[in-house]
């Protein structure tokens, strides 16, 4: 491909790639050492309780959701250096620091009398990895959070792909924190996943939200996922509402929690903390929880 036949182009070819592959290399060493320089950041987006008044939702808790504060580039989104973080390795450091954090924050805001749960979204590489465990116990004891007051959000999809995975989220489960499946719906596993892992939640991915209003397929298989969950035990989240309508429909259909813009997009720490003090406090809800025998 390099050959002399391909004369300047080829060797343009070569150049440009070099770059591009240098400019990578520097990403990735950024990356690495992101978390140690303090530009890993942890923003918040509430989950709220489903009510008939859609107006008045309480906040039951909150979504952690990582950002790369970059010198240059600014705010940097998780779709953007998460996968590369994995590839590379960072994921373990940059998944301990948010579980820490958002450990921390979940029990100071219960300190503060608002007993929030904490969902952190765990990637593959992290659950392909004994570290895991070891990190949210000591996330657990370090912070004092309750167990139950702590989400792991995994897809379905994950899994298929890691090894060993069931074995690790059944340990998880054990030690009392909650497993959500994220995005349901959207892989190919989301009825394996509820048979076979010990799921307390289900997060109706938002493109069905999208469609409920409009498309009587994505309202019919939320009112399903909504029956399904309730004969499980298991409550069911709806991500990506933007629309009261959507909140109203979903409200109807009988799904117990939201998330989406139309409450508020993620927020960094200090914002949600205002953003918290203009919503009632949460009435208490017995937690419910399901264990397989897998
Ligand atoms: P996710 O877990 O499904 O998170 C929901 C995503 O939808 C977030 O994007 C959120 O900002 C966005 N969203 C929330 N409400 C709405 C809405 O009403 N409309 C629309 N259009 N979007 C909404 P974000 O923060 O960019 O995160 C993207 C994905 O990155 C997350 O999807 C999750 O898979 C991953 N991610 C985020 N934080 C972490 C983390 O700490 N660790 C790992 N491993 N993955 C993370
Ligand atoms: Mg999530
Ligand atoms: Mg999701
Ligand atoms: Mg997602």
């Amino acid at each position: 491909m390099y050959s002399a036949k391909t004369g300047g182009g080829g060797v343009a070819v070569f150049g440009r790639r070099s770059a591009a592959a240098e400019a990578e290399a520097v990403l990735l060493r950024e990356l690495a050492g992101a978390t140690a320089r303090g530009q890993i950041e942890v923003h918040y987006q509430p989950v709220v309780d489903l009510a008939e008044d859609a107006a008045d939702v309480s906040c039951s808790g909150m979504e952690a959701l990582v950002r790369w504060n970059h010198p240059e580039r600014g705010l940097v989104g998780p779709q953007d250096f998460i996968a590369r973080a994995e590839r590379s390795g960072a994921i373990h450091e940059i998944g301990a620091h948010v579980l820490d954090q958002a450990c921390r924050d979940a029990a100071a805001w219960t300190v503060a009398g608002r007993p929030l749960t904490v969902h952190v979204n765990v990637s593959v590489a992290q659950l392909a990895d004994d570290r895991l465990l070891t990190v949210v116990r000591s996330c657990l004891r370090r912070s004092g959070l309750p167990p139950e007051q702590l989400v792991l959000e995994i897809t379905e999809s994950m899994v298929l792909e890691a090894p060993d995975a069931l074995r690790r989220v059944h340990d998880l489960a054990a030690t009392g924190v909650r497993i959500a499946v994220d995005d349901f719906g959207t892989g190919y596993a989301s009825l394996t996943a509820l048979r076979r892992l010990p799921v307390s939640l289900v997060k109706v991915d938002r493109s069905f939200v999208a469609g409920a209003t409009s498309n009587p397929a994505d309202l019919a298989i939320i009112e399903a996922v909504v029956q399904m969950a309730g004969r499980l035990g298991v409550e069911v989240v709806a991500e990506g509402v933007e629309e009261v309508a959507q909140a109203q429909l979903l409200a109807a259909a009988g799904a117990h929690h939201a998330q989406g813009f139309l409450y508020a997009t993620p927020l960094p720490r200090a914002a949600f903390d205002e953003w918290l003090a203009t919503r009632t406090p949460l009435h208490p809800r017995p937690v419910r929880r399901r264990t397989t025998a897998d």
